[in-house]
């Protein structure tokens, strides 16, 4: 199994049963404190500047000068998206700082990892405005688009991830998938599908899994090792 999208504020145990993380970046000083963790080889680090996270706009060429120089060693730029709730940064900003990622990420042929909260319309449009190639692609963490969405999101290059966000009750140990999103989640290709923990704790993995095995009644062990192959095959991990 692999976590495709985990905060980890140290390195795993050894004998953790999860064979990979992908570490995705926050801003310069949180992407700063991660680097020590992937020193860990099954820890793989993204850089980014996440809409949460976001300088003033008049700061934002700096911090985007610095994102392309520490940008040398990430798999992946990110986290970084468009997001309507209130913690977020201002939308002028928040905009200026995706399309900026969008256009490192394309430069470098690095994937993009996502942070999408309901504005899949407009950051799919600023994808196809800078001409972000669908086979470089990326991920959507946290995936709460509706059904409908999925095959924009697919057809653009993005796998799609489920984290416990998409529980009934998140919190619960027991994790159940919420109706809603049972028909998103049947949408995306098994191929084109990933797992992560976020922020909820490494362990809750095999949680996330025995949902999506549950939800689309395909075996956990399968669940398991297609969406660690997807992750190999997105971040172009051995
Ligand atoms: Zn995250």
């Amino acid at each position: 199994m692999f976590d495709a999208h985990a905060h980890l504020s140290a390195q795993p145990p050894a004998d953790h049963p999860c064979s990979g993380w992908i570490l995705p970046g926050l801003d310069a000083a949180q992407d700063a404190a991660n680097a020590p963790l992937a020193s860990d080889p099954r820890v793989h680090r993204a850089v980014g500047l996440h809409p949460w996270f976001l300088p003033a706009l008049d700061a934002l060429p700096a911090a985007l000068d610095a994102l392309e120089i520490r940008a040398a060693g990430a798999v992946a730029i990110g986290e970084t998206g468009l997001d309507t709730l209130s913690r977020a940064g201002p939308p002028d900003v928040q905009a200026a700082a995706f399309r900026a990622q969008v256009a490192l990420a394309a430069h470098r042929g690095c994937p993009l990892i996502l942070h999408v909260v309901g504005r899949h319309g407009a950051c799919l449009e600023v994808l196809r405005e800078v001409g972000f190639p669908e086979e470089v692609g990326g991920m959507v963490h946290d995936f709460g688009g509706s059904a409908e969405v999925v095959a924009e999101w697919i057809a653009a290059g993005f796998m799609l991830s489920i984290s416990p966000r998409s529980f009934v009750d998140r919190d619960a140990a027991a994790g159940v998938i919420r109706p809603d999103r049972i028909a998103m989640l049947a949408r995306i290709p098994r191929d084109m599908l990933l797992v992560e923990t976020d922020e909820f704790g490494i362990d809750r993995l095999p949680v996330v899994i025995d949902a999506v095995s549950r939800a689309l009644d395909w075996p956990v062990p399968d669940v398991a090792a297609q969406t660690a192959r997807n992750a190999r095959r997105l971040f172009r991990l051995v």
